[in-house]
């Protein structure tokens, strides 16, 4: 039995995302008001480039919950036809804005730009989204202040169920930059032994039924079922994707949920799980970015 509570669900093994967010919104709320006590303000400016209709509803999530806790959100929409010299322009004047705290540049960019190459024309004091080239070495040397604010907010939902990541076996599935490979830093600086899989890894099945705690981010909906993971395990699911279901489509992540919660101790569901803790993590970093 934990000593806190971390779901809204009755009698359930579900990591409520939902409501361990609205939970630190909370705290994060009184920390801007104290800034603000100092006139300090926080406001984050938000960089789309191209067309920002797939994102618009994303975006806009992130502004209601920046407003929601007294965080200033100005929306900066590019054309994708800007040559890249002037997009660094644009991005130049927001970090020389003093009144610009935080900056976050969207996802996707269009195909002919590199998203790494943008992100490291952000300051590195105004990194929201903690993807500064600075910012991901310091997750490495493991001295880090803010971190990508998914990798931060799994780790955060994983460690509300208690478990002890000292000396637990780990396994993230997916290694990208923004997802798998900060979680697998910051999870081996805790102290956990961590295995990370990708396409290409042999037995991922082996790998998955040794796990105390599984991580799965790879965009292939319900790629891990309830007999491929350990009896009495934590999972932590990060995938969005869109499956057709009856005439309409709903979000499902990277684990069947069905099958893998009758198996796992505790569960991230999707939608309501990584989802809303990363957005209160985009919050968390625009705040400590100030404080620092
Ligand atoms: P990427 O496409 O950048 O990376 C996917 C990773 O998964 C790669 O390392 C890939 O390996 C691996 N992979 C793909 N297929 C398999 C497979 N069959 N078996 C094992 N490994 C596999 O995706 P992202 O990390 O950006 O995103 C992953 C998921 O997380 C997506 O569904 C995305 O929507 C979601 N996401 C959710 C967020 C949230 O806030 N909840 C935020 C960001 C992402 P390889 O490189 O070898 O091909």
């Amino acid at each position: 039995m934990l000593d806190k509570k971390i779901s809204n669900y009755e009698d359930s093994n579900i990591i409520d995302g939902k409501y361990l967010s609205s939970k630190l919104l909370e705290t994060l709320k009184e920390d801007v008001n104290k800034l603000k006590e100092i006139e300090s303000d926080i406001h984050i400016a938000s960089v789309s480039i191209g067309d920002h209709g797939p994102i618009e509803r994303y975006v806009r999530n992130q502004k209601r919950t920046a407003n929601s806790i007294g965080i200033k959100f100005s929306e900066i929409n590019i054309p994708d036809n800007m040559p890249e010299s002037d997009i660094r322009k644009s991005i130049h004047l927001l970090n020389v804005n003093p009144t610009i705290t935080g900056i976050i540049l969207q996802r996707p960019v269009p195909e002919h730009l590199s998203i790494s190459l943008l992100q490291s024309y952000i300051n590195a004091d105004k990194d929201v989204e903690g993807m500064h080239p600075y910012n991901i070495g310091q997750i490495a040397f493991g001295k880090y202040k803010f971190g990508p604010c998914t990798a931060l907010a799994s780790v955060e939902l994983l460690k509300s169920t208690g478990i002890k990541i000292k000396g637990a076996e780990i396994t993230i599935v997916g290694h990208s930059n923004i997802v798998g490979k900060p979680i697998a830093f910051i999870l081996m600086e805790e102290g956990a032994t961590v295995t990370v899989c990708h396409h290409m890894t042999r037995d991922l099945n082996k790998h998955l039924l040794n796990a105390d705690v599984i991580l799965v981010a790879t965009g292939q909906a319900k790629l891990i079922k309830g007999n491929m993971i350990k009896n009495g395990s934590i999972l932590i699911d990060i995938g969005i994707n869109v499956e057709k279901y009856k005439n309409l489509t709903r979000i499902v992540g990277d684990a069947d949920f069905e099958s893998c919660s009758k198996v796992a101790k505790w569960i991230t569901p999707v939608p309501g799980g990584v989802g809303p803790m990363t957005v209160a993590m985009l919050m968390k970093n625009a705040i400590n970015l100030v404080k620092n």
